[in-house]
């Protein structure tokens, strides 16, 4: 979307929508990121993705083809009006990136960024209505796909309600036991 291309042209429109993007776009970033050798050494976290079974299945495929696989699932769960109040409260800078939020993590000077002074706002698809749009989408999508990484015992449920320092020390921990896992799966 930042350079403009004719696809960050589409995906821009369907984000300001509260729409989800299409499996073809995201399927065909999928493949030309995969493609970097280094993500299979180093490892990789997918935000957001996938939000659908057949999402799940296509990233499977996708996957399997560069000979990797996904060790686990995280699956975040937060109640609607904890997700309507941190959506609702975010600000994000225009030149940095770098995202506040007006209660939680409020900015030093009101609608500035405390890194580099530009100036803050509120995505277009962070108002209330969108967000209930956004939320009735993903649940029923993810539901499916909560269902077919349980199937494969790679799901773990984390309880997002928690305040954002609980919810870090939690997520450190997981990530912790996991890397001591596979250390041990590799000294067998
Ligand atoms: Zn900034």
């Amino acid at each position: 979307m930042k350079k403009e291309t004719k696809l960050g042209g589409q995906l821009k429109k369907i984000v300001q929508e509260g729409k989800l993007v299409s499996d073809d776009i995201v399927t065909e970033l999928l493949k030309k990121r995969f493609k970097d050798r280094k993500l299979s050494e180093q490892g990789f976290m997918l935000d957001g993705y996938p939000r659908t079974k057949t999402q799940a299945e296509i990233l499977d495929g996708i996957l399997k083809n560069t000979k990797q696989s996904i060790d686990f699932v995280l699956n975040m769960e937060a109640s609607l009006p904890v997700i309507i109040q941190r959506l609702g409260g975010r600000r994000v800078c225009r030149k940095c990136g770098a995202v506040f939020h007006v209660q939680n993590k409020p900015p030093q000077k009101e609608g500035v960024c405390d890194v580099c002074g530009g100036e803050l706002y509120q995505r277009p698809d962070d108002n209330e209505a969108t967000i209930k749009t956004r939320m009735e989408v993903y649940t029923k999508n993810t539901n499916p796909v909560v269902d077919y990484y349980k199937k494969q015992k790679k799901l773990l449920n984390v309880d997002a309600n928690q305040e954002s320092i609980l919810l870090r020390d939690e997520l450190i921990k997981v990530f912790d036991e996991h890397e001591k896992n596979n250390k041990n799966k590799v000294k067998r």
